[in-house]
């Protein structure tokens, strides 16, 4: 028995082209067909969706999220029993899916394993949430972004102790494997310094090219990416230099790293919600000083520097860092609208939530796209998207694997 989709538009993703009156046909957890409506008769048992007055399109996929993070204030998981963290973290994947992302990058969790067991116990079944690419924790150093002294502790930061805190090749090699040893989908660096951490500012390069060309270097010995978080001018360039695979947040490129990330195929996730989020509503909602004024200095530029790699020919991919302040999970579709103000076409800032994502991840033979033989991955939402992006906010319809989740 088949589930036969009938739909009023839809956007397959596999050429930027919207199809009206098609009907996809689900078998099990894939896509087995996609015909026109014309003169289509189901077989007799078929399940019939009827979604011919809503707007069909691939399942989303939001490339930088943090589940083990709730858009609270201040990253107080970091200091919370794994266990608590864990639970908050499932319940964060069902969001996410909810809101018809699909399938989330996790950008960095709280502890090296935590994210694994999650991604592996939603593909179990055993509970609702998007499907998740890990990166088991983020490669820090002594100091850098998210390797900081709370206020009241007195040991610091637990990563410390964790085996993700590096400060030599040698040691980043050490902390990538450990990582992929626990099943991490790719590697994560922290390459600069963070809006969130009260320590370091933005703009100042923490780790040197060989220390990330270490990463890179195991991540490829693996057949996995690296994934550079990088604010300042100098970080994203030594970035570029040693051959990551993305760059996160990219918010001081400049033209010199633009020609070296073109040369090299290296994309951006900008994540342009949460530094104006925080800029914004920051200071009311009480965000902590330090990270509203980092987050305005940011900011300021990061749309019109993004749009300059856009030009040139970099690959934007969609990503929110949801989970960060104030920045829910299930919230974070006002993304799109800021990358359509940034000046990113209508159809890129699509694909970069779909067949753009999931090539970043490698995982464009499963899912991305709404064609023959990929798992039925696929939203629906009530108008247009290419009329009126912030339909997205509001995703009526989830079916992943096959399987119906909303509406
Ligand atoms: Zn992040």
């Amino acid at each position: 028995m088949a589930k036969v989709i009938k739909c009023g538009k839809l956007f397959s993703a596999t050429d930027g082209k919207i199809q009206d009156n098609a009907v996809i046909i689900v078998e099990g957890h894939k896509i087995s067909e996609i015909k026109s409506a014309e003169g289509f008769v189901p077989d007799a048992g078929d399940e019939l969706i009827d979604l011919s007055d809503k707007f069909v399109l691939p399942g989303l996929i939001d490339t930088h999220v943090h589940l083990g993070f709730c858009g609270k204030t201040s990253l107080t998981e970091v200091s919370e029993p794994s266990e608590l963290v864990a639970l908050k973290a499932v319940k964060n994947a069902e969001m996410d899916l909810l809101a018809g992302f699909t399938t989330v990058r996790d950008e960095g969790y709280p502890s090296i394993t935590g994210c694994n067991i999650i991604r592996d116990a939603i593909n179990d079944g055993l509970f609702s949430g998007s499907r998740v690419f890990t990166s088991g924790m983020y490669i820090t150093q002594t100091g850098g972004h998210l390797e900081y002294r709370y206020p009241g502790e007195t040991l610091g930061y637990s990563t410390f102790k964790s085996g993700n805190v590096a400060n030599s090749p040698d040691e980043v090699r050490a902390a990538a494997r450990l990582m992929l040893k626990y099943g991490a989908d790719q590697i994560k660096v922290l390459v600069t310094g963070g809006v969130l951490s009260p320590g370091n500012e933005p703009g100042e390069r923490n780790m040197s090219v060989e220390e990330i060309k270490a990463a890179v270097d195991v991540a490829k010995m693996h057949g996995k990416i690296t994934s550079a978080h990088a604010h300042g001018t100098a970080g994203i360039k030594a970035a570029a230099l040693a051959g990551v695979s993305v760059i996160e947040h990219c918010t001081l490129v400049d033209n010199e790293t633009i020609k070296i990330m073109l040369e090299k195929g290296i994309s951006i996730v900008p994540t342009f919600i949460v530094l104006k989020v925080i800029m914004e509503k920051g200071p009311a909602a009480g965000v902590p000083d330090f990270a509203v004024r980092k987050a305005t200095a940011l900011a300021g530029s990061h749309l019109a520097n993004i749009k300059k790699a856009y030009d040139a020919g970099v690959r934007i991919i969609f990503g929110t860092d949801c989970g960060t302040p104030l920045t829910p999970h299930g919230q974070q579709a006002g993304e799109f609208e800021l990358m359509l103000q940034a000046g990113i076409s209508k159809t890129d800032t699509l694909l970069s939530a779909t067949k753009y994502a999931a090539e970043l991840l490698g995982w464009d033979d499963r899912i991305g796209t709404i064609a023959p033989g990929k798992l039925a991955d696929i939203i629906a939402v009530n108008k247009n998207p290419f009329e009126e992006i912030s339909t997205l906010k509001n995703v009526s319809w989830v079916m992943k694997d096959g399987k119906i989740y909303k509406g």
